[in-house]
């Protein structure tokens, strides 16, 4: 088994003391495809950030994070070579991040802009191969007739998936997403999900994406990762977390990540490519590690 992402002895403490990340130990094989669960605050954000290296964790802890096998940080100190090391890491965001006056394709290519010389992304000069990456994972991610217009004309949901066309452009093997459906319309959610789902299963790439809700988790992700201020609470198949044990691990908080008004699964998904995974499952489902945590 090849490992993607490594994590050891990760501690965070925000100023005025406040633990975001409490011991974190993790490791994810190269192919899954994870959720990230917790309510509010529960260091989601702050975890998939310290994973690309986009946020360092305490100096006072061990504190490693590898990625393929490169250090990202250790000790709270990114490392020297973390451009080379993020090349290979796509990150998508709930805002989608994309430069609103550009046109899509542009955007699209940016993802290569850690290969091409400089003066050729300030001229926005890409080559003819490139451009034909950036139309074929347009097209793959069912927007390519958006190509020219600028991004800020698109759909909330036509920008996620142009911001994962990004991360498809780039090559990369580890695709790290932060509530990316948060801002979007149910139909629009399941596009995105699909979406990411078929990228993991096609491209074998490993996916690791923040949810607010469970279901969701359960429907795409094999396995679920579930953060509770700052600390693992349970870290094993998503078809174990029932309702009852959401309880039992997040107490009050579970409503938030309960809320069955969700989203996607009250949609008929006949087109869903995920594991059908049942809502909710027995307890008997449940995983000795999962009591545990
Ligand atoms: P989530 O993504 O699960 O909502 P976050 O990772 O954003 O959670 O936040 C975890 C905790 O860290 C929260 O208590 C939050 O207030 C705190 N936090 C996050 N970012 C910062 C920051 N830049 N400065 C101070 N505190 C922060
Ligand atoms: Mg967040």
């Amino acid at each position: 088994m090849t490992i993607a992402i490594s994590i050891k002895g990760l501690n965070k403490t925000f100023h005025g003391g406040r633990k975001a990340l409490d011991e974190i130990h993790l490791d994810i094989a190269a192919g899954e495809m994870v959720a990230l669960i917790g309510a509010s605050g529960s260091g989601k954000s702050t975890l998939l950030r310290h994973m690309a290296g986009l946020m360092a964790g305490d100096g006072a802890s061990q504190g490693l994070v590898r990625v393929h096998g490169q250090t990202v940080q250790q000790h709270g100190k990114i490392a020297s070579d973390i451009r080379q090391t993020r090349a290979g890491i796509g990150f998508v965001f709930q805002q989608f991040n994309l430069v609103d006056r550009l046109p899509v394709i542009i955007n699209v290519l940016a993802g290569t802009l850690h290969r091409v010389p400089l003066w050729r992304s300030l001229l926005r000069w890409f080559t003819p191969t490139e451009r034909a990456q950036g139309v074929d994972a347009l097209k793959r991610v069912g927007i390519a007739e958006c190509s020219a217009q600028r991004a800020s004309t698109l759909s909330g949901g036509q920008q996620q998936r142009a911001a994962i066309a990004r991360a498809m452009v780039q090559g990369a093997k580890v695709i790290l997403a932060d509530e990316p459906i948060a801002s979007l319309d149910p139909e629009s959610s399941r596009k995105v999900m699909d979406i990411l789902a078929r990228v993991n299963r096609e491209d074998k790439c490993t996916v690791v994406v923040s949810l607010h809700q469970v279901n969701v988790a359960m429907k795409y992700c094999p396995r679920t990762i579930g953060l509770h201020q700052g600390r693992v609470v349970y870290d094993g198949p998503s078809v174990a977390l029932t309702p009852m044990l959401l309880r039992e691990l997040y107490g009050a908080d579970a409503d938030e990540i309960l809320s069955l008004g969700d989203h996607i699964s009250s949609l008929q998904d006949s087109q869903h490519t995920g594991p059908h995974l049942a809502w909710p499952k027995p307890l008997a489902a449940l995983s000795p590690m999962a009591l545990a945590a």
